[in-house]
């Protein structure tokens, strides 16, 4: 009969030998290769107690970031939600009252800001578009879940903690043409 395809192979009905039928030389030869990786370089690494280094261009989690003095320094702009090509980002704005200066870096703040993890891409342009230094993306990852819902991070979880021992390190992502930039007071945007 012809075969179907060109890959059929004939099977070959060859007596076993006596050697064959010990199976002793197969099970050598076999434990000869898994000797021989024992000695080979290790291509897997002992996650998560060790880790790969991430490349200086890797977009991960998120941080909103506070100014020296502790505030933060988003102001509900909208900019960043805006540029958001995966409309990943939704928030809330509210009016900085008397007192709370200490708080927030400019009159009106983020009263709510949320970003769907699962919509997400990591494009970066959220961190392009901000006029004030608020968002970054970071090395950080996304923590898996079972549920939806833990995917849509808060201020809770976006927010850098208020303590400067605890800050999230954004120096690799601020090039320092970027950061002129952004300081450059002839851009009305940054005033
Ligand atoms: S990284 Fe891109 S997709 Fe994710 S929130 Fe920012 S702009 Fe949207
Ligand atoms: S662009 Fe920056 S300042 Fe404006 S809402 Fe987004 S994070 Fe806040």
């Amino acid at each position: 009969m012809e075969p179907l395809t060109q890959r059929s192979k004939t099977v070959s009905d060859k007596k076993m030998t006596f050697a064959e039928k010990l199976y002793l030389p197969a099970i050598l030869g076999g434990m000869r290769i898994t000797f021989g990786h024992l000695f080979k370089k290790k291509t897997t690494i002992q996650f998560p107690e060790a880790k790969r280094p991430f490349a200086g261009v890797y977009r991960g989690r998120h941080v909103l970031k506070r100014d020296e003095a502790g505030r933060e320094r988003c102001t509900a702009c909208g900019l960043c939600a805006v540029a958001c090509p995966a409309e990943a980002i939704t928030m809330v704005a509210a009016e900085r009252k008397p007192g709370e200066e200490g708080l927030y870096r400019e009159e009106k703040y983020a009263a709510v800001y949320e970003i769907n993890m699962l919509r997400c891409i990591f494009c970066g342009d959220c961190e392009e578009a901000c006029p004030k230094e608020a968002i970054f993306l970071t090395d950080r990852l996304v923590a898996s879940e079972y549920q939806r819902k833990p995917f849509i991070y808060g201020k809770e979880l976006l927010v850098e903690p208020a303590d400067p021992e605890k800050r999230i390190d954004v120096s690799e992502r601020q090039t320092p043409e970027v950061l002129a930039f952004k300081k450059d007071r002839q851009h009305k945007h940054n005033n």
